[in-house]
């Protein structure tokens, strides 16, 4: 079944509107379909919505127009450091997009540039980077509970592209499973994200396969999403990642319908 929780619009880093993205999604045979602005980070605009009354109106407008067609719900992508009112939103996804290093914010997914000046704060050690990333993402995700965990390992975005920082460390690999092994314990559904693909960064999803590997040895709840924020890509490499998980032993993801998170085959 076709389906996606994670999308973005032009109410924040967005290419189309969320109007088009509902008719993209029915014209592709969607049969429900999630949008998760990002939430409002005071620190950074450059990315978030700044308008978040007109966006909620928005999907919930949408939800009522097209209930015939398509169920559409009415998320949000939370930061670590920007967490939003959970109860305005029929679920949460929690992601960390940056460092914070003595009281500014360091992004490390905009470009590879800003990672290489975050990385710097770190003495340039790619493990003392990773460790607070992950520390901080998983004391929230303990505490937060979001529903769904947004792109684990956003941290290595630029791995394939650029010169490799974390994948050929080997004191990486080990913390990242370390860290996830303790996420996991949130019993959160965690994301099988496609989004790095579908803008030319990554051939493979987050987390990187070992990560799926450890996700499956512990049984770990998962969702495909495509973190859209382009409507021709909403479905992107969808099929590729289902054969990847399969072969890595996978029998279920979750998807959201009748309002709730429910299994389903893959
Ligand atoms: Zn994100
Ligand atoms: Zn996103």
């Amino acid at each position: 079944m076709l389906t996606n929780y994670h999308t973005h619009t032009a109410f924040c880093d967005g290419r189309d509107t969320a109007e088009e993205m509902v008719l993209a999604a029915i014209d592709k045979g969607f049969k429900s379909l999630g949008f998760s602005g990002h939430m409002t980070a005071e620190f950074d605009k450059s990315y978030c919505m700044t308008d978040l009354p007109a966006y909620i109106n928005e999907i919930k407008r949408l939800k009522e127009k097209y209930k015939k067609e398509i169920e559409i719900y009415l998320g949000i992508e939370e930061d670590t450091y920007a967490l939003c009112d959970r109860s305005q939103f029929e679920y949460i996804i929690g992601s960390c997009h940056e460092v914070k290093f003595q009281n500014n914010f360091y992004a490390l997914d905009s470009n590879y540039e800003g990672l290489l000046k975050a990385l710097a704060l770190f003495d340039n050690n790619a493990i003392k980077l990773a460790e607070e990333y992950y520390k901080v993402f998983c004391n929230y995700i303990l505490s937060r509970k979001p529903d769904i965990v947004g792109h684990f390992d956003l941290i290595t975005k630029f791995e394939e592209k650029e010169k490799s920082i974390f994948f050929n460390n080997k004191e990486y690999n080990a913390l990242a499973e370390r860290y996830l092994k303790q996420a996991l314990k949130s019993d959160c559904i965690f994301e099988i994200n496609t989004g790095a693909i579908s803008r030319g960064y990554r051939t493979t999803p987050y987390p990187a396969e070992s990560l799926l590997y450890v996700m499956k040895q512990n049984d770990a709840k998962i969702i495909l999403s495509s973190d859209c924020h382009d409507k021709r890509m909403l479905d992107c490499n969808f099929t590729e990642t289902r054969e990847l998980l399969k072969d890595i032993g996978f029998k279920h993801t979750y998807i959201l319908l009748n309002n709730e998170f429910v299994k389903e085959e893959i």
